[in-house]
């Protein structure tokens, strides 16, 4: 079987991260007094060191000419405290009122870093979502931007200041505060960008750039110089949270082009663009593991039509996205349907599907939290056979069971075994070739 039969075009994999020139990076980054939306994570506005640093990285893009907007994230581990707080007191909080507990968290680190520029003599004014305009849809916890105020803000900017928004909040039509959903603030950086028209959407962060897997779980992993939207979009769906996936889905229809780097070096990172501007494809561009991912399983559902929808249907007014779906082969006019679902939402689902058995007449729901889905993802996969067919090889070769299997044009997972999650990773980061070249 021939895995990589080329047209010249295409590399094999040995990388678009090294050897390759890519498109004109510098084109496409700053230019001079260009309007430049930067956003800090978690990890680099983490304590008032941190925020010091980003406060002088600020300073520097300011002088230097450039309109700043600057979008923020919480300090690193407070969404999470806030949210288990909200959990302690209740089961079931409302998800209104836990909107508005872990919107706070953006708000304080807006206003220090505000605080910290002003103290650097630099003009700044923190915006929380409402008074940025970010309007969003009412669904509580993954709310979706549905406009915010550009004009808005290129006139506060006119007046020479550096504008921070609180990340990961907007407000719906009632004035009632939401949030993007876990990793949100790199989508409201893209939506802002977009809305300002800014020349560039920086996401810094605690990497510096995006790898071709999770380098904090591959060492071997190589630092990626350009990127399609396309197969970031997957990357992220696909487990890798460097960029949340709406984040994506925004800059690629706004054609905004991103630039993922490090929040405390100046060097440039990955460039987020058009697959035109790739001068060169991979095949397969990296490889992603989701582990907030469980398996659902309906046992013995009678197999005829309008059964499968019935299960599904529940499942989507709820606002559960179903991932990877198998229905068995029927036997005695029975199957069983398996699905996948977010971590998230996993209760939620398992409560659904159990209230449902009876009047569907199914046996039983069965849950299995411990697997992972891993997935190679590459815009190459579309010219060329047998890629999925060397995945499950190298997952065989190495004792790994495939439970569920997916495809798009351009990537291809596996649900596995939790346990094997990084080993499955490992193994087809070096059978792809992706890693960094020996000695
Ligand atoms: P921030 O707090 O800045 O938003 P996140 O923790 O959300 O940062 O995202 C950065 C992390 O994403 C990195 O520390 C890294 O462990 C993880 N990550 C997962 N996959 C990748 C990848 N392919 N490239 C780079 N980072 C990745
Ligand atoms: N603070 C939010 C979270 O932890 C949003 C973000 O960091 O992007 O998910
Ligand atoms: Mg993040």
């Amino acid at each position: 079987m021939q895995l990589f039969a080329s047209p010249s075009k295409y590399h094999g994999n040995e990388g678009r991260g090294v050897a390759v020139a890519p498109l004109n990076v510098a084109a496409i980054l700053r230019r001079p007094m260009s309007l430049v939306v930067q956003k800090y994570g978690g990890t680099s506005v983490g304590s008032l060191d941190r925020i010091r640093i980003v406060a002088e990285r600020v300073a520097d893009t300011y002088r230097e000419g450039h309109q700043v907007i600057v979008v923020v994230s919480a300090m690193a581990g407070e969404t999470d405290r806030l949210l288990s707080m909200g959990w302690e007191l209740s089961d079931g909080p409302a998800e209104r009122e836990m909107d508005v507990l872990v919107s706070s968290g953006e708000q304080v680190s807006a206003a220090l870093l505000a605080i910290q520029l002003n103290e650097l003599g630099v003009p700044a004014r923190s915006l929380l979502g409402h008074q940025a305009r970010i309007l969003t849809d009412n669904v509580h916890r993954k709310a979706r931007i549905r406009t915010i105020d550009g004009t808005g803000l290129r006139s506060s900017l006119e007046t020479g200041n550096v504008l921070v928004v609180a990340g990961f909040q907007g407000t719906d039509a009632y004035g009632n505060i939401t949030t993007l959903g876990r990793g949100g603030s790199d989508t409201s950086a893209v939506a802002i960008a977009a809305a300002v028209k800014a020349d560039v959407c920086e996401i810094c962060t605690d990497v510096d750039g995006v790898y071709t897997t999770d380098p904090g779980v591959c060492p071997n992993a190589r630092k990626i110089k350009c990127i399609s939207y396309e197969e970031m979009l997957e990357l992220s769906s696909l487990g890798a949270k460097v960029l949340q996936i709406r984040s994506v889905e925004l800059a690629m229809k706004h054609r905004m082009p991103l630039h993922v780097r490090s929040s405390f070096s100046k060097a440039e990172g990955t460039i987020v663009t058009d697959e035109e501007h790739l001068l060169e494809k991979v095949i397969v561009a990296g490889v992603a593991a989701d582990k907030k991912t469980v398996k659902l399983t309906v046992r013995a559902l009678p197999d005829h039509p309008g059964v499968v929808a019935s299960v599904f249907e529940p499942l989507a007014e709820a606002n559960i996205s179903v991932d990877m779906i198998i229905q068995n082969v029927s036997k005695e006019e029975h199957t069983d349907l398996t699905f996948t679902v977010s971590r998230e939402d996993a209760d939620r689902a398992e409560r659904i599907v159990k209230d449902l058995v009876e009047s569907v007449d199914a046996e039983g729901v069965v849950r299995d939290d411990a697997v992972a889905k891993v997935s190679i993802v590459g815009v190459g996969m579309r010219n060329h056979a047998g890629i999925a067919a060397r995945m499950f090889r190298l997952l065989a070769d190495n004792d790994i069971n495939i439970e569920a299997i997916s495809t798009s044009e351009i990537k291809t997972s596996c649900l596995i075994e939790a346990e094997h999650a990084d080993r499955a990773v490992a193994v087809l980061h070096d059978g792809f070739a992706l890693g960094k070249p020996a000695g």
